[in-house]
C-alpha cells in the first residue's frame, strides 16, 4: 500500500460507542503507527474490547470515525476490512482440522485453491506448528490451540491484528513464554499488532507504546517507561504498577516501592520512619508495608539478594528516597 508510510496504521477520531445508556468508548483520539505493537491497557469494563470491535468493524460507532492507513473505513463491513482478530477463546472450528482451521480465512477472501495448502504451510511455520496440519484442536495443548488461532488471522496477511487477551486462558508460564514468541512474531512479520490486555505487566513488557484506559477515556499514551516512570494522572500511577501516592503540598507525586530504600536518609534524600505492617516474600524481592506518621502507608520493595536482614511486622524502620525519585503526577504530557 503506498501510502501506509505517510499515514498511521490506524487512526481514532473522537471515537464513541453508546449501548443505551452506557458510554462504553467515550470520545477517544487515538493514533497506532505502521508496525507497532501496541496495547490498550485498562481495567474491566474500561472499553477497550468495545475500542477493538469498532476497529474490527463488529460494532459501529455511535459518533467518530476510524481510519487504515488512511482511509475512513467507518463504514465497512468487517471482511473488507484489512485487518484479523484473534480471540482470547481462539474460536477454533472443533470437527475441522488444524489446516482447515487455517484455510478457512483464506476461502473467505477468495484465494485460488492452487495458493492455499502452500500459504497454510507457511502460516503454521510461522507459528512453528509444522506438521500439525492434520490434527483436530482437541488434540492439542492450549498454547498450540492459541498458535493455530494466530496462523489463521496472520494467513491473510492483514495489514493489522488485533488482539483481545490472546494469552488470557493460557497458565503463568506458557503465558510468559508466548509474551516473547508473540513478541518475535510480531518483528518477523512487520504487522501492526493492536493487543487488548489488562495485565500491566504483559503491557508494560510487550508493547512499543501503549495506551491507558479508564471508563471509557484514553488517560495517557505513551512508551511503557514513559507511562510507568511519568503517570498523566492519579489513575495511571495507581493502575501501573505499585505506586506510592504522596500529597506534597498541592502537588501529587509518587515513588515506586523499589526506589525506597531501608534506611536513614542522607543529604538529597526525602525519608520517614514507620513500623512495618505486613511482609511479603515474592522470591526476587520482599514487599514492605510501612505506616508512618507523614505519609500514611508506603509500599517498599527490597531485592533478597542483598542480604539485608528481614524485617518482622511491628518493627520500626528508616525509609529513605532520593529527590529524583519523586515524579510528581501529571506533569508529563497526556
Ligand atoms: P473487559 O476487560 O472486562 O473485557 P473492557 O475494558 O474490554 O473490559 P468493554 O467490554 O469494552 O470493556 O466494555 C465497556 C463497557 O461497555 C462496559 O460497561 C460494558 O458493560 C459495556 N458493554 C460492552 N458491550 C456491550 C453490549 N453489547 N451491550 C451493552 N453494554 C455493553
Amino acid at each position: 500500500m503506498a501510502n501506509a508510510e505517510q499515514h498511521s496504521a490506524v487512526r481514532l477520531r473522537g471515537l464513541s460507542k453508546h449501548f443505551g445508556d452506557v458510554v462504553a468508548v467515550d470520545a477517544i483520539d487515538l493514533e497506532v503507527g505502521a508496525g507497532e505493537f501496541f496495547a490498550l491497557l485498562g481495567p474491566s469494563g474500561s472499553g477497550k474490547t468495545t475500542t477493538l470491535r469498532l476497529i474490527a468493524g463488529f460494532e459501529l460507532p455511535t459518533s467518530g470515525s476510524i481510519e487504515l492507513a488512511g482511509h475512513d473505513i467507518s463504514g465497512q463491513p468487517p471482511f473488507e476490512r484489512d485487518v484479523n482478530t484473534v480471540f482470547q477463546d481462539y474460536a477454533l472450528f472443533p470437527h475441522m482440522t488444524v489446516a482447515a482451521n487455517v484455510e478457512y480465512g483464506l476461502k473467505v477472501k477468495r484465494v485460488p485453491k492452487r495458493d492455499r495448502a502452500r500459504r497454510v504451510e507457511e502460516a503454521l511455520a510461522s507459528v512453528r506448528l509444522e506438521g500439525y496440519g492434520g490434527r483436530k484442536p482437541s488434540q492439542l495443548s492450549g498454547g498450540q490451540r492459541q498458535r493455530v488461532a494466530l496462523a489463521r488471522a496472520l494467513v491473510n496477511r492483514p495489514s493489522v491484528l488485533l488482539l483481545d487477551e490472546p494469552l488470557g486462558a493460557l497458565d503463568r508460564k506458557l503465558r510468559e513464554d508466548m509474551q516473547v514468541e508473540l513478541k518475535h512474531l510480531q518483528q518477523r512479520a512487520g504487522i501492526t499488532f493492536i493487543f487488548v490486555t489488562h495485565d500491566q505487566g504483559e503491557a508494560l513488557s510487550m508493547s512499543d507504546r501503549l495506551a491507558v484506559f479508564h471508563e471509557g477515556r484514553v488517560q495517557q499514551v505513551g512508551t511503557p517507561s514513559e507511562i510507568y516512570e511519568q503517570p498523566a494522572n492519579e489513575f495511571v500511577a495507581g493502575f501501573v504498577g505499585t505506586a506510592n501516592l504522596l500529597r506534597d503540598g498541592t502537588d501529587l507525586v509518587t515513588v515506586r516501592p523499589e526506589r525506597i530504600r531501608l534506611a536513614a536518609p542522607s543529604n538529597g534524600d526525602d525519608g520517614a520512619r514507620g513500623v512495618v505492617e505486613y511482609v511479603q516474600y515474592l522470591g526476587a524481592v520482599t514487599r514492605y508495608r510501612v505506616r508512618t506518621g507523614e505519609w500514611s502507608s508506603l509500599v517498599v520493595e527490597v531485592p533478597n539478594a542483598d542480604g539485608s536482614a528481614a524485617l518482622q511486622v511491628g518493627d520500626t524502620v528508616d525509609l529513605a528516597w532520593s529527590g529524583t525519585d519523586r515524579q510528581r503526577v501529571g506533569s508529563a504530557p497526556a
